[in-house]
């Protein structure tokens, strides 16, 4: 297969370029490197399989050649960089996932959206299947995301609908791994960095709120098996394994011996930010036979040595 993987230089797409690379098949992948980093694609340089486009899909793609399936994966992920680009955020989900999807159509392409956990925003249902319709404040700060995602998959279920494109909808929870970034704001990154630089752990709030966290690797095969799998709706990936920010910080510390403990800042919590958050993965278990697989303590002493390395 050719492969566009929209994102291709982020955490999550340069992770999938290299496991498509890795199958045998041929990736381009395009980001704007707004919160991208060519050096998660560095080592794919010399790779005559692998090529790279900088480009902002929130314009037209064009791409010259034969394209078999699209893996939009571009957009900020993180609260912090969806408050610093909240009109990208919003533009790359709606705009981005329609110019993707024009590829797909044009192509004849299989298409996959990376969605998210955040589409249930602050869910009432617990744990959360793939037909609990969530529970989002579209104004609020992550609203940009959380519509955005909202809009994408609407957009994609028409474009199945309508055009008869051959889709599929991942919903992504919480995912770690190496090549996040280390400023990235989120809960693995920041605890982790505190870490190893022995400070105190920053916990939001009180620390009751619930987060169920993915290693990369899992969510990579999820998101092959799935779409190499024939099924349009949407389905959860995720770890069901949940924890409070507060046991998840002590973890972090526990691996890290790092003296400094936690301290609170109750007033750094977004508004918004879901009490609680676990997949149910019956769907990817029935339909993938997908299940994760890497535990973790085991993931993030993989993620802590990739921190300390970038340090
Ligand atoms: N959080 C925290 N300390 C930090 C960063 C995040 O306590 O330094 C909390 C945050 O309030 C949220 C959870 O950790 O409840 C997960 O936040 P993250 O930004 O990783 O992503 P989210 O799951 O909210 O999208």
């Amino acid at each position: 297969m050719r492969v566009l993987i929209t994102g291709g230089a982020g955490f999550l797409g340069s992770h999938l370029c290299d496991r498509f690379l890795a199958e045998g098949h041929q990736v381009v992948a395009m980001d704007n490197l707004i919160t991208g980093n060519v050096a998660n694609i560095a080592h794919l340089s010399g790779n005559r399989n692998f090529h790279f486009v900088h480009h902002d899909v929130t314009n037209y793609i064009y791409l010259a050649g034969p394209v078999d399936a699209v893996l939009h994966f571009a957009s900020p992920a993180s609260p912090i960089d969806y408050l610093k680009f909240p009109i990208q955020t919003l533009k790359v989900g709606a705009l981005g996932t329609h110019n993707a999807l024009g590829v797909a159509l044009a192509k004849g392409a299989k298409f996959l959206l990376a969605s998210t956990s955040e589409i249930y925003g602050d869910p009432l249902e617990h744990p959360q299947r793939e037909e609990y319709v969530g529970n989002v404040d579209t104004i609020g700060p992550r609203g940009v995301y959380d519509e955005a995602k909202r809009y994408a998959e609407a957009l994609v279920m028409a474009y199945h609908r309508a055009h008869g494109v051959d889709t599929r909808i991942m919903r992504i929870f919480n995912t770690y791994g190496p090549r996040m970034r280390l400023a990235d704001g989120r809960v693995v990154p920041n605890f982790i960095a505190q870490s190893l630089r022995q400070e105190p752990l920053t916990v939001y709030g009180d620390g009751a709120q619930t987060r169920s966290f993915q290693y990369v690797s899992d969510l990579v095969e999820g998101a092959y098996r799935l779409l190499m799998s024939d099924f349009n709706e949407p389905v959860n990936i995720g770890n069901p394994h949940e924890m409070t920010i507060l046991q998840f910080a002590q973890v972090v510390n526990e691996l890290t011996q790092n003296p400094a403990g936690i301290i609170y800042k109750a007033q750094e919590r977004i508004k918004g930010d879901p009490q609680t958050r676990q997949p149910d993965i019956t769907r990817a278990h029935t339909l993938l036979n997908w299940e994760p697989k890497v535990d973790l303590r085991e993931g993030l002493q993989r993620t802590i040595d990739h921190f300390r390395s970038v340090l």
